[in-house]
């Protein structure tokens, strides 16, 4: 079957290459986290089929590069139009498939996906000025050229969203684009392929090629024509990649893990610290920004586990697709296991659960309950490395600098919380922490324009805006001499 009904909306489970669906002699199974249902096979690419898209992208590279920006950004803001126009079909074929709330895919996710494509059509449009000045009586030019062939590579977590941050750019700034989508949560990605086909994209300039990361993926990164290698995931994946790019030297943008602190100061407005608490376990958990380890100050500590135990009690979990539910289920029982196991470690560890700490029957072998971990031993597993579940950890300090030390003390850079009543506390917090982004009083507010990325092992490089663009883009410098032009059209030179 080269099409399926997911969830009412038709999706081909083929690949997009060149303008066209591909299919593969091999299929793999995308199964729904919402109940275990086994709802499409689609269709697993490799190396033939890695090697189709970038040769479609390479080709289609030629004339796209030459359109201006202006009549890019044509499309594209089609394009958005089009998401805009079947946000409900993509709500619902994206919960269905990853899990995540059917109410934060019609609300934020997907107006979020138009806005991506949208917001970098129209900067490259009206911030991309070419400055021009001048040095010693010489011309000096700045241009964002096209690159060539880009792919990217996203996680399963919030799929389309995370792969149109990158498409949004990559194709404004004239590169062409082959998308390798995660194979726990494949199918927004061709049904988007659709709409960019519907959109007037040219063949080849976007391209999809769905499989699993060790072929698809491996095949991809180690293609020499490929221009940029963007990918978001995690840090293991990220040395199998970067160990392919080098042999190319194809420059990388990396979006990876992360273990951020939500730093809670004792001067800080407790109901406010409970909430941006509580947000740490949306979607499950699997939000690589989570601030997942709570560090209290000392002083506020009984009262503020009290009222967050209290706010935890609370957590609907259950069905993503009910209005009411607040947490869902994880993606895959491989990944459920694998949460399991950083419980039962942390518990050999000596560390104690609060609460939560198992899968919670009643819904379903894929629904691990909020989970808090407290007394977990300095420099334990649970308190340095990634669990991305709902799975929260508790420590206080006594000092605003051992709670810097504190929060600073894990290999990951990714993002920060503060909560505090102060802004010189906060001011000299946001000073020292090492973190790509810090929320003060606040989570989880991304603007388009603002830098993003990770410090330490969360990332390397940034994007958002103009550093997208940098990223992209191949920025030049052309310098003209000063001498003026003669009737054939030769310069004279410095001379
Ligand atoms: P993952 O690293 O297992 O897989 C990510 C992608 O890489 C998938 O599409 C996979 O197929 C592909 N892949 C796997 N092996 C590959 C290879 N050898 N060559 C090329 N591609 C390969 O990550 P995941 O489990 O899908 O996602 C969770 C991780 O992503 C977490 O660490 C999370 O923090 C991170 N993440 C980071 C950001 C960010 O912006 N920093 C955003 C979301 C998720």
């Amino acid at each position: 079957m080269d099409t399926v009904t997911v969830a009412g909306v038709t999706v081909d489970t083929r690949h997009w290459i060149g303008g066209q669906r591909v299919s593969s002699a091999d299929t793999f199974p995308s199964v729904s986290p919402i109940d275990g249902e086994h709802i499409a096979d689609v269709h697993r690419g490799g190396p033939v089929e890695a090697d189709a898209a970038v040769t479609a992208a390479s080709g289609a590279f030629k004339d796209w590069s030459r359109w201006t920006p202006q009549e890019r950004a044509v499309v594209l803001r089609k394009l958005a139009d089009l998401v805009e126009e079947n946000l409900e079909p993509l709500a619902q074929l994206e919960t269905r498939d990853n899990g995540s709330l059917l109410r934060s895919h019609r609300r934020g996710v997907m107006p979020r996906v138009a806005m991506n494509i949208r917001f970098f059509a129209d900067f490259a449009v009206e911030q991309l000025h070419h400055p021009v000045w001048e040095t010693r009586g010489h011309e000096n030019h700045v241009s964002w050229d096209p690159s060539g062939p880009t792919v990217i590579i996203t996680p399963w977590n919030a799929p389309l969203m995370l792969a149109t941050w990158r498409i949004g750019p990559a194709l404004a700034a004239g590169d062409t684009v082959v998308l390798k989508p995660p194979e726990w949560a494949p199918l927004t990605a061709s049904y988007f392929a659709d709409l960019t086909h519907q959109a007037g994209l040219p063949d080849g300039v976007f391209n999809v090629v769905q499989g699993f990361g060790p072929e698809a993926g491996a095949a991809l990164t180690s293609d020499p024509r490929v221009a940029r290698i963007c990918f978001t995931g995690s840090v293991p994946t990220a040395k199998l990649v970067a160990k392919a790019a080098a042999e190319n030297l194809t420059p990388c943008s990396f979006e990876l893990g992360g273990k951020s602190p939500t730093v809670i100061l004792d001067d800080a407005d407790l109901d406010l610290a409970v909430d941006l608490a509580i947000e740490q376990y949306d979607n499950a958990g699997q939000v690589c920004l989570a601030g997942t380890r709570l560090l209290v100050q000392e002083s506020i500590a009984d009262a503020f586990a009290e009222r967050f135990a209290e706010r935890a009690s609370q957590i609907r979990q259950g069905d993503p697709r009910d209005e009411e539910t607040q947490i869902g289920p994880n993606i895959h029982l491989d990944h459920v296991a694998r949460v399991q196991g950083f419980i039962d470690r942390a518990v050999v560890d000596g560390a104690s659960i609060a609460y939560g700490g198992e899968v919670n029957t009643d819904l379903g072998p894929h629904y691990f309950r909020p989970t808090l971990i407290r007394n977990a031993p300095a420099g334990s597993e649970i308190l340095r490395e990634e669990v991305f579940g709902p799975v929260l950890t508790m420590q206080t300090f006594t000092t605003d600098d051992d709670g810097l030390e504190l929060a600073n003390g894990t290999d990951f850079g990714l993002a920060a919380c503060v909560v505090t009543g102060s802004r010189d506390r906060a001011e000299s917090f946001c000073k020292h922490l090492v973190a790509g982004t810090i929320w003060v009083n606040c989570f989880f507010v991304r603007d388009l324009a603002a830098p993003f990325g990770g410090s330490k092992k969360s990332g390397i490089g940034r994007e958002g805006g103009l550093w997208s663009f940098d990223f992209y883009a191949d920025v030049k410098n052309t310098v003209y001499a000063p001498n003026g032009w003669n009737k054939d059209g030769r310069n004279e030179g410095t001379k």
